[in-house]
């Protein structure tokens, strides 16, 4: 099903040797469009918006990017794209189907500790869910509390650093938890493990059936 795809590679020319011709189908689908163009956002679509699933060339889900993120890997030959949304991005006489789900042409091994510590996975890992009192917020209600604070040695890490709401962060100010006896963290804060991910993966990723297939891939060949 890749041959028309593969031959319109062959007869452009092949300017790209090193990442091997099997991976001609998304190279060639995408050469009209060029990288810079979807990095300048010549493309305002909604569907340059949309979260896509990212697979490590084992088919393991990954990642989760946004359209636009994931257009420009298949478009640098980093990635392909398994699956299509059904959209197409118009511009000039150009076309290009937008992914749904893309796979990385080469393994990456993802060492948990490798994941970004950041404001942002941290409320991720939490679910925007304040880890003393459980309520849930908007990221920008939320902030981030040192469980052992800094001003007594508490690092900046995944196992000291929770989501936390302003009135608990005023409460907590600059004491140990042990010495407060109305505190408690939710869970013990660890570092964002592929579990984890996995499980965001499938809670965003349910009303997408182009991804089931991947979010349960270890299910299957299970079975
Ligand atoms: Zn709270």
């Amino acid at each position: 099903m890749q041959t028309g795809k593969m031959r319109k590679q062959r007869l452009s020319g092949n300017r790209h040797a090193g990442f091997g011709s099997q991976h001609g189908a998304a190279k060639g689908a995408a050469r009209s469009i060029t990288e810079s163009e979807v990095r300048a956002g010549t493309f305002r679509q909604p569907a340059m918006q949309t979260p896509v699933l990212v697979l490590n060339a084992s088919y393991e889900p990954i990642n989760i990017c946004g359209a636009k993120r994931a257009l420009v890997l298949v478009l640098k030959g980093v990635a392909r794209t398994e699956e299509e949304q059904g959209a197409m991005l118009h511009a000039a006489r150009m076309r290009v189907a937008m992914p749904s789900v893309i796979r990385l042409l080469e393994y990456r091994r993802i060492p948990h500790q490798t994941r970004a510590l950041s404001r942002k996975n941290i409320l991720l890992r939490d679910r925007n869910a304040c880890q003393y009192c459980q309520v849930v917020l908007t990221a920008a209600e939320l902030t981030l509390d040192h469980v052992i604070p800094r001003s007594r040695g508490g690092l900046s890490t995944w196992e000291n650093l929770v989501a936390c709401c302003h009135n608990c962060n005023r409460r907590k100010g600059n004491q140990m938890l042990h010495e407060l006896t109305d505190m408690k963290l939710l869970r013990e804060p660890r570092p964002f493990s592929l579990h984890t991910s996995r499980h965001i993966m499938r809670m965003i990723g349910s009303a997408d059936a182009a991804w089931r297939k991947y979010l349960y891939f270890e299910s299957e060949t299970a079975a």
